[in-house]
């Protein structure tokens, strides 16, 4: 027997089914937003990952040699990507863009509950502007994509410029390092890279201050003298403008992701219910086209993680009724007739292929859950009926063929 690769998963139709209805809700409210969607190839060149996607994730990535020696790699995300594509086809396009995406990612990580090798990322990208309501429309979108599956979560907003202000004097090796393990909220690691990175006392004791900031919009008051007037006033302006939304948020500033390319306001959403991999949606601000070679242009934006989202979300998808047809070998011809009449209706619609008799076809039909039986008999054909057995009740009635769509919708 051959098994799945490890951190892989199946899915079967009825968690299929609830992840459409899902991604159905994604779209529809993405849409509503203005953004459209895009999709890049599954694996792009490696160094579209390594320049700046920081060493946490370039660890994880599924890098490889196709025949022709090039270096290449699964996409861990799709940020890249879509700033890539950007550059190739959309430099000219009028701005700001926005797009949205859906697709499959590869990360090389331990895997448990919430985290695989190959997962899903719904995010979006607006690409093209540096203002507050720019941040601010893309943590709305956010908000209210998982808002809608009537989930529990707590919104969290920092800014990786405080943190950063700190560290002005730190080599960006150093930093970036300090910035990870304040990602990881590994504070006890922190404490000794950064006693062995030789940071100095007073810059040590503000980087545990900073990132233990966390509260009402009223914490931007305490991070005053840690950092230029700038970021705390952008932060500000943000407040305001989620403060006139209905949205629920706190400020915390020892967010820093995991990612290098964040230049500004960051956030993260943490579901309840998930233990460790409770985080389902990290974005930001950031810049990236530059380090491709195009423009410097500024853009903020998040990626859902699908898979942890649709773990906790309860909702069902909406079925079509399901009709079983059942035959005999005389009346297979009106039986196959009648079967793509009701499918044109919108009715899902089986019928035997294993040449099985009535009884056998009527209990199949129970067994797969169908919610009506035709029977579909010499007799009552010629006589332009045919029986219809609702298989909730179990009461069989005779219904006019001209009737039947009607009767069953
Ligand atoms: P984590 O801290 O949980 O590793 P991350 O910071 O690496 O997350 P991002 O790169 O911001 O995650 O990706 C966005 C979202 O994708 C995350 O919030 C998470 O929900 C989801 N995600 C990331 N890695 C995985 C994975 N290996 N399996 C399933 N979902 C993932
Ligand atoms: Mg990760």
């Amino acid at each position: 027997m051959i098994e799945r690769p490890r951190g892989t998963r199946d899915f079967l139709p009825d968690e299929m089914e609830k992840r459409r209805a899902i991604e159905v809700r994604f779209r529809e409210i993405a849409e509503s937003y203005g953004y459209r969607e895009i999709a890049t190839p599954t694996f792009e060149h490696l160094e579209l990952f390594t320049i700046k996607s920081g060493e946490s994730i370039v660890e994880e990535i599924y890098a490889f040699k196709d025949k022709s020696g090039r270096d290449l790699a699964l996409r861990p995300e799709l940020t890249a990507p879509a700033m890539r594509l950007f550059i190739n086809e959309c430099s000219v396009m009028p701005r700001p863009l926005r797009f949205y995406y859906f697709g499959n990612c590869f990360r090389y990580e331990r895997p448990q509950k919430g985290r695989y090798r190959e997962f899903w990322q719904f995010g979006v990208e607006l690409i093209g502007s540096e203002r507050v309501e720019a941040d601010a429309e893309v943590i709305i979108l956010a908000y209210r994509m998982l808002k809608s599956l009537n989930i529990n979560f707590d919104l969290q907003i920092g800014h990786v410029g405080i943190l950063r202000s700190i560290l002005e004097n730190v080599d960006e090796e150093k930093s970036s390092k300090i910035m990870r393990l304040i990602d990881k909220k590994d504070y006890d690691g922190l404490a000794s890279y950064m006693d062995e990175a030789k940071i100095p006392e007073d810059v040590q004791e503000n980087v545990f201050q900073v990132s233990a900031l966390h509260g009402g919009r009223e914490v931007l008051n305490e991070a005053e003298g840690f950092t230029g007037r700038e970021n705390l006033q952008y932060l500000n302006g943000l407040c305001d403008i989620l403060d006139s939304t209905e949205i629920e948020y706190t400020i915390n500033l020892g967010i820093a992701r995991g990612l290098d390319y964040y230049t500004g306001m960051v956030f993260e959403i943490y579901a309840e219910g998930l233990g460790a991999q409770k985080q389902i949606c990290g974005g930001g601000r950031y810049r990236l086209a530059h380090l491709f070679g195009g423009e410097d242009v500024p853009s903020t934006g998040f990626a859902i993680g699908f898979d942890r989202v649709s773990e906790i979300c309860k909702i069902s998808a909406e079925r079509r009724k399901l009709v079983v047809i059942v035959n005999f070998p005389d009346t297979l011809k009106e039986s196959l007739e009648i079967a793509e009449k009701l499918r044109s209706a919108g009715l899902r619609v089986v019928s035997d292929v294993m040449g099985r008799n009535v009884r056998r076809q009527l209990s199949h039909a129970s067994d797969i859950g169908a919610d009506y039986a035709i029977i579909v008999g010499k007799k009552e054909i010629n006589e332009g009926a045919v029986g219809v057995k609702d298989l909730h009740t179990g009461i069989q009635k005779s219904v006019a063929i001209n009737e039947l769509t009607e009767y069953l919708t």
